[in-house]
C-alpha cells in the first residue's frame, strides 16, 4: 500500500494542531507545533487568510486522513461504505477508522505512533482470535481477542512502547491486559473515545456535494 513518506510534522503545522504522527517525539517539548504553531513554508508565518466553508471542509478532511494514515482512495472507499450503511454517515465513518488494526495496536500503545503500529502488523507481531493478520486496515470485530504473539527481541521494543505510552489512556472499547499483552473489543468505538477534536460532520458535506 502506498504511504507518505516525507516530513510527517509539515503535516500537524499545516493543519495547526497535534496529529501525533511521530511517536515519543509528538508528546515532548520538541513538537514543531509546540515550537512554531504555524503553517510551514517561506510565507507560512504570516499566512492567516479566513477558511471559506469549503476550506473547513477540505481541511478536517486532510487532518483526519493524516491522522490514521489513510491515503485519498482509501479514505474515499471508507465513506461510501459509511454512507451506504444504515447509520449515521460521520459516526459510521470515524467507526471504521478506528477499528483499523493498524489504530488498535497504536491505541493499545503497543506502537508509538500510528506508521510504527502499522510496521507491528506488517511484521505477523499480531494474531486476532489466534490467527496472524498482518493487515494493517483489517478493521476489528466485537468480541474480537487481539494478542501480541513475537520473539524476545521484538517483544522488548513492544514493552517500550508500551512504557512510552504510559501516559495515553487506552479507550474503553477496548480491554486490555498489558501484563499478558492481549486486548478484547468489547463494543465499537464511538466518537468520543477518539481524543481528538473531529468534526466528521464537515468531511460529510464535502463528499456529498
Ligand atoms: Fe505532529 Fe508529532 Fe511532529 Fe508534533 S512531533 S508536529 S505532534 S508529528
Amino acid at each position: 500500500m502506498a504511504r507518505y513518506i516525507k516530513a510527517v510534522c509539515r503535516l500537524c503545522r499545516r493543519e495547526g494542531e497535534k496529529l501525533f504522527l511521530k511517536g515519543a517525539r509528538c508528546f515532548t517539548e520538541k513538537c514543531a507545533v509546540a515550537k512554531r504553531a504555524y503553517a510551514p513554508g517561506q510565507h507560512g508565518e504570516n499566512r492567516k487568510a479566513k477558511l471559506s466553508n469549503y476550506g473547513l471542509q477540505l481541511r478536517e478532511k486532510q487532518k483526519v486522513k493524516r491522522m490514521y494514515g489513510v491515503l485519498e482512495k482509501q479514505f474515499r472507499r471508507y465513506f461510501e461504505i459509511a454512507s451506504k450503511s444504515k447509520g449515521v454517515t460521520g459516526k459510521v465513518l470515524l467507526q471504521l477508522l478506528e477499528r483499523r488494526l493498524d489504530n488498535v495496536v497504536f491505541r493499545l500503545g503497543l506502537g508509538i505512533s500510528r506508521s510504527q503500529a502499522r510496521q507491528i502488523v506488517r511484521h505477523n507481531y499480531i494474531y486476532v482470535n489466534d490467527r496472524t493478520v498482518n493487515i494493517p486496515s483489517y478493521s476489528v470485530a466485537k468480541d474480537e481477542i487481539i494478542r501480541v504473539k513475537v520473539k524476545e527481541k521484538a517483544l522488548k521494543k513492544i514493552r517500550e512502547n508500551l512504557e512510552l505510552s504510559k501516559d495515553r489512556t487506552v479507550p474503553s472499547w477496548l480491554e486490555f491486559d498489558a501484563a499478558n499483552l492481549m486486548a478484547k473489543v468489547v463494543r465499537l468505538p464511538e466518537k468520543e473515545d477518539i481524543q481528538q477534536p473531529i468534526e466528521e460532520q464537515l468531511i460529510v458535506e464535502l463528499y456529498s456535494k
